[in-house]
C-alpha cells in the first residue's frame, strides 16, 4: 500500500497513524528546528495579533499544528535554550546563570538524534548559543552563522545591531546540500527580533510609517534602564512597531528556509518545529526586555509543529506545553529513544488529536542573585500562575489567568480558593524540582566564566545580560568624580567599567579595591577607566590613587543592583 493511499485511509486522527494490520516501523523524517530569540507568541497572527507579522508561521500553523499556551523555562537566551535541548528546568540541567555551560554528561535532543542515525548539523546567530556554552554538543556540525571568524568578531561585538537573517539562511543552505547518509536534523537559531529592533526596508516603516520622534529601535539595551513614564505613547507605538517589523522579517526567514525544503523535495518529508526562546517585555509590568521577569509577556512562546505527511491540517491544541515538552516531541515523531529522567514529555499524544495529557508542572525560573542563587520561580496552571521566591519562601503574587490574562492583580489569599489551588500545585512542583536536581545532581554545571574569552563577556554585558550597578557619591575632598559604574554580580561574569573623570591629576594612575590588601587591578596612564574581571562585589570600595604620591583623587563604592536593570 502507498502512504499516500494509507494516508486517505487514516487520516481521521490529528497525527496520521500507520495503517495495516501490521506495526510499521517508525519513521525516519528529517527534522528542522527553528527557534526565533526573543518571539513572544501574542505578537504572531497566528495567536491571534492584529498585525500581519507571520505569514509563514500563520501557513504552517494552518497546516500543522498550533499549541495554543507554551512556556519557556525562563525569560532569557541561556537557560531556556539548554532547557530547549535537554528538556530539564533552568535548576536541573544548571545552565541557570552566565557563568555556566551545559555538561558533556547531559544528554540533548543532538545527541539523542545522532544516535538514531541522525546526522546533525545546526546553525547558531547570537553569542548566548555559542559553542562555548556546551550547546555544539551532539552536533556533527555546529557553525556560526558567519562566514568568518573575522564576521563573527565583528558581529560579537555588535551583535545586538547586526543583522544575521542573510547570513544564516546562507548557512542553512549549505548544510541542505551537505548530503550524506540518513535523515537530517538541523537546528536554526534566529537572532535578528532580540533587541535592537533594526529589521531592514521595508519592514522598519511597515507598522508605523508616520512617526516622527526620536526611537529608532537602537541601542534599546539603554531601555534596560528606563520606565514606561520615560516614553510617549507614540514612542511605545513606534517601538512595538519596529519589534515587529523584525518578526515579519525573520518570518521571510523562515519562509525561504521552508521554500529550500521545498525546492529540494524534503517538504513532505520534513518535521517543522517553529520555536522560541523567551519573549519580550514592552513595558506591560514596567519595564523593558527579557530576563528580568516572569509575567507571560517574556515567558509566552509560539510552538508550532508541521510535517504533511503525519499531522492533519489545522490543529489546535488548548492543553498547556512547554519549552521542555520539544525534545521529547520530536524524538517521537523521528522514532529516536526518549531522553531519560527529564520533566518535559511527549505532546505526541495530543497531536494525535482528541487525547489529552495528564496536568503536569509548567515552572519557569530565573536566577536574578548568582550570588545567593536566589530565583524567582513561576509555576503556571491554565486557571493560574503564582510566582515566588523559594529559598526565601516569599510569595510575590498569585495572578487569575483566566479573569486577568494580563495578570496586573495580585490576587494571593485575596482569592482563598485559587490561593490553595495555587499552593498545592506549587508544592507539586517543588516536588519535582527537587527529584530532578537530585537524578541530575552528578553532572551539575561547572563555571564556564574562566574558559569564557573577553570577547564574550564584552558581548553579554552589552546586551544588557550583566547586572548593573549604581554608583554612590564620592567621599571626601576628590579632584576625581566617578562616572556611572557598570558592574556584574561577583560571583558571575563579565567585565567591570570604572570611569573617572580626572582633573589635572598628570601621571600614572592605579585603581585599587581599597581594604587590608589594597588589591590592584588596573593601572592607566591616562585616564580613570578600567575593566575588571569578574570578582567585584557588592560594596567593594574602589579608590583611584597616584601612582607616583600615593594620593587618594577619588573613591567609590560599587553596588550591585539589579533595579533598572534585567532582574529587578
Ligand atoms: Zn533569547
Amino acid at each position: 500500500m502507498s502512504r499516500r493511499f494509507c494516508l486517505a485511509l487514516c487520516a481521521a486522527g490529528g497525527l496520521l497513524s500507520a495503517c495495516g494490520g501490521g506495526r510499521t516501523p517508525p519513521p525516519r523524517p528529517n527534522v528542522v528546528l527553528i527557534s526565533v530569540d526573543s518571539l513572544r507568541a501574542d505578537h504572531l497572527g497566528c495567536y491571534g495579533y492584529s498585525r500581519s507579522t507571520s505569514p509563514t508561521i500563520d501557513r504552517l500553523a494552518a497546516e500543522g499544528a498550533l499549541f495554543e499556551v507554551v512556556t519557556s523555562s525562563s525569560s532569557w537566551t541561556l537557560p531556556a535554550h539548554a532547557a530547549l535541548f535537554t528538556a530539564l528546568p533552568d535548576s536541573a540541567h544548571g545552565v541557570d546563570r552566565g557563568s555556566r555551560k551545559l555538561e558533556a554528561e547531559r544528554r540533548t535532543l543532538a545527541e539523542a538524534l545522532r544516535a538514531a542515525g541522525y546526522r546533525t548539523a545546526g546553525v547558531w546567530s547570537g553569542p548566548l548559543l555559542d559553542p562555548r556554552f556546551g550547546f555544539g554538543q551532539g552536533f556533527d556540525a555546529y557553525v556560526s552563522h558567519a562566514e568568518t571568524e573575522e564576521d563573527w568578531d565583528r558581529a560579537v561585538e555588535r551583535s545586538h545591531q547586526a543583522v544575521t537573517g542573510p547570513s544564516v539562511l546562507a548557512r542553512v543552505e549549505e548544510l541542505l546540500d551537505s548530503g550524506g547518509p540518513g535523515p537530517l536534523f538541523l537546528f536554526v537559531h534566529l537572532w535578528d527580533v532580540h533587541y535592537d529592533y533594526i529589521p531592514p526596508a521595508p519592514y522598519d516603516t511597515l507598522f508605523a510609517a508616520d512617526y516622527s520622534g526620536e526611537v529608532d529601535g537602537r541601542d534599546l539595551v539603554d531601555y534596560l534602564r528606563m520606565g514606561l513614564e520615560d516614553l510617549s505613547q507614540a514612542d511605545l507605538r513606534r517601538l512595538t512597531a519596529l519589534y515587529d517589523g523584525e518578526i515579519a522579517w525573520t518570518d521571510r526567514q523562515i519562509g525561504t528556509i521552508l521554500e529550500m525544503l521545498e525546492q529540494r523535495g524534503l517538504a513532505d518529508d520534513t518535521l517543522v518545529v517553529v520555536t522560541s526562546d523567551h519573549g519580550e517585555e514592552l513595558f506591560e509590568h514596567g519595564s523593558f526586555g527579557h530576563k528580568r521577569k516572569l509575567f507571560d509577556e517574556s515567558i509566552r512562546i509560539p510552538l508550532v509543529v508541521g510535517y504533511p505527511d503525519r499531522i492533519a491540517a489545522g490543529l489546535r491544541i488548548a492543553q498547556p506545553a512547554a519549552i521542555v515538552d520539544v525534545a521529547p516531541t520530536i524524538l517521537e515523531l523521528a522514532g529516536a529513544e526518549p531522553l531519560p529522567d527529564v520533566l518535559g514529555r511527549s505532546l505526541v499524544p495530543l497531536l494525535e488529536g482528541g487525547s489529552s495529557l495528564p496536568p503536569a508542572p509548567v515552572v519557569a525560573e530565573l536566577v536574578d542573585d548568582p550570588r545567593t542563587g536566589e530565583l524567582l520561580l513561576a509555576v503556571r496552571s491554565p486557571e493560574w500562575k503564582i510566582l515566588v521566591r523559594p529559598k526565601s519562601g516569599r510569595t510575590i503574587g498569585l495572578w487569575d489567568l483566566e479573569a486577568d490574562p494580563f495578570e496586573q492583580t495580585n490576587v494571593f489569599r485575596v482569592d482563598p480558593e485559587l490561593t490553595a489551588s495555587a499552593v498545592a500545585g506549587l508544592r507539586s512542583a517543588l516536588a519535582e524540582l527537587e527529584h530532578l536536581r537530585d537524578r541530575h545532581a552528578h553532572a551539575s554545571s561547572t563555571e564556564a566564566a574562566e574558559s569564557l574569552p573577553a570577547d564574550l563577556l564584552r558581548e553579554m554585558e552589552s546586551l544588557g545580560y550583566l547586572d548593573l550597578a549604581v554608583p554612590q557619591e564620592a567621599e571626601g575632598p576628590l579632584r576625581a568624580s566617578p562616572n556611572p559604574i557598570r558592574v556584574c554580580d561577583g560571583t558571575g561574569i563579565g567585565v567591570t567599567t570604572l570611569v573617572w573623570d580626572v582633573a589635572d591629576a598628570g601621571g600614572l594612575l592605579e585603581i585599587r579595591v581599597d581594604g587590608p590588601h589594597g588589591k590592584l587591578f588596573a593601572r592607566t596612564a591616562a585616564s580613570g577607566s578600567a575593566a575588571t574581571g569578574p570578582w567585584a562585589r557588592d560594596g567593594m570600595v574602589f579608590v583611584l590613587v597616584a601612582a607616583d604620591t600615593g594620593e587618594v583623587l577619588g573613591s567609590t563604592i560599587v553596588r550591585v543592583t539589579r533595579a533598572g536593570c534585567q532582574a529587578d
